[in-house]
């Protein structure tokens, strides 16, 4: 393990900034203002929208496939667990026929897509037909270019050789695979099916098969687990052919069976810290590597995320399927319906979405969230927004939570623990520039 850079002292002083730390990048926005659509002006409004040419290059887009054959106690993502095929494969035919409506809409069309994501649930319960059934209508109907990512999310347990290979000729060209630890008791106690040896092969396996940039995630605060386990998960992960790896404190959903027991137990700041740092050194100590965002380190050119770095930018951000959300210049959505609901005849997944909207000059200032989410923002940037905001920066310099490196401000490593309450901080600052303009 690489010595330790950050120090007590550190997280002592910005905990009397910030009191607690904010985890999750929605609670970290919620103050922003937005206002729901009137369902009276919606369909014209979004149609209007997705009638205009689109205003960025870097639009990414999100398809939600909600199966999956496992059941972890840590889960809170919307899915449906051991679907048939048939249900399954009128959800892909929606989904097509979705992404052909679109195709008609200049948004859509007029430019290449930056990147695709496929996620879930998990999009390896498909078979090999579903998924080139899926992966056909992706490549006719979405626009990309020789340089669009398309990752695929998957679970350990459905990583095989066929599935892969199969994957590579559909044209993915990123994997990301859900690990959260290699250790065998604790991935079990969650409700993990396979064991050490399967996750170390099936890594190899993606590798082997020509898929070059593949992340991992790890999580810490699982119940059960200690520094040492922690410790472990890392000198691994720097033993295999992995170019990235996801890092981030287990998300307590309130509807997940873990929570509901009861057995959810919150980690200290202080624990939290800990298990933060050695990562953080660990994973920067591994050649070129980077920290591409405040939860996601890769090699800075193998294992660069397209899709997680346009997320974290506030990109546009096309997401369908239930319990998606995205959103489109100042507007956002939020996709609450069931699989049951959007298979009926005539639902429109973004139609029948929550909309909101907030001030048009939003789309001047969400890149200033690059800030809390990783890309930094250049000093020269600083002057010509706003007294309030490099105000901000100076406080922010002087706590060492941000540093000018290569006339960039980004974050430090103990910023990067803080990333959540530092988007808490741009969103408080944002809204009093749509106020102030
Ligand atoms: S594999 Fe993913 S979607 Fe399925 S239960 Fe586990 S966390 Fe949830």
């Amino acid at each position: 393990m690489p010595e330790r850079k950050q120090s007590e002292n550190e997280l002592i002083a910005s905990l009397k900034v910030f009191g607690s730390r904010i985890s999750g990048p929605a609670r970290a926005k919620a103050e922003l203002p937005f206002i729901p659509l009137p369902e009276s002006n919606k369909v014209f409004e979004i149609t209007e929208l997705l009638s205009q040419s689109p205003l960025t290059n870097d639009r990414v887009l999100y398809i939600h496939l909600p199966f999956c054959n496992q059941n972890c106690t840590f889960c809170g993502y919307y899915k449906e667990i051991h679907c048939g095929t048939g249900l399954i494969d009128k959800y892909i035919r929606k989904i097509t026929g979705q992404l052909e409506l679109l195709n008609s809409y200049p948004w859509f069309k007029e430019k290449p897509f930056h990147a695709i994501y496929f996620g879930g649930g998990s999009p390896a319960s498909l078979s090999t037909s579903q998924l080139t059934f899926l992966m056909e209508a992706v490549h006719r109907f979405i626009p990309q270019n020789l340089n669009t990512e398309l990752t695929v999310e998957t679970t350990v347990n459905e990583v095989n050789q066929t599935l892969v290979n199969n994957l590579v000729q559909l044209g993915i060209n990123r994997m990301s695979i859900g690990v959260q630890s290699f250790n065998t008791t604790l991935r079990q106690s969650v409700g993990r099916i396979s064991d050490r040896q399967k996750v170390i092969e099936s890594i190899q396996s993606v590798h082997s098969a020509g898929i070059t940039n593949l992340c991992i995630d790890l999580i810490y605060n699982l119940p059960g687990q200690t520094i040492e386990s922690w410790e472990d998960d890392l000198q691994i992960l720097g033993e295999l052919p992995v170019t990235g790896c996801s890092v981030y404190p287990l998300i307590p959903f309130p509807d997940s069976t873990l929570v509901r027991s009861g057995n959810f137990i919150q980690q200290t700041v202080e624990d939290a810290f800990k298990y933060f740092t050695m990562a953080d050194d660990f994973l920067l100590s591994l050649t070129n590597w980077t920290p591409f965002t405040p939860v996601q380190y890769g090699h800075v050119t193998a294992g660069e995320p397209k899709y997680i770095k346009a997320q974290g930018q506030q990109s546009d951000l096309l997401a369908l399927g239930p319990s998606a959300g995205g959103r489109i210049n100042e507007y956002q959505y939020l996709s609450k319906y069931s699989l049951e609901t959007c298979l009926s005849a005539g639902f429109n997944f973004l139609l029948n979405s929550s909309w909101s909207s907030v001030h048009k000059d939003y789309i001047s200032f969400r890149h200033l969230f690059s800030l809390s989410e990783g890309a930094g923002i250049l000093t020269d940037e600083i002057l010509s927004i706003d007294q309030n905001f490099a105000d901000l920066i100076v406080g922010l310099l002087n706590r060492k939570l941000i540093e000018n490196i290569d006339n960039k401000y980004v974050m430090t490593s103990t910023g990067r623990f803080w990333a959540g309450n530092l988007s808490q901080l741009l969103t408080r600052e944002i809204c009093y520039l749509l106020n102030k303009y």
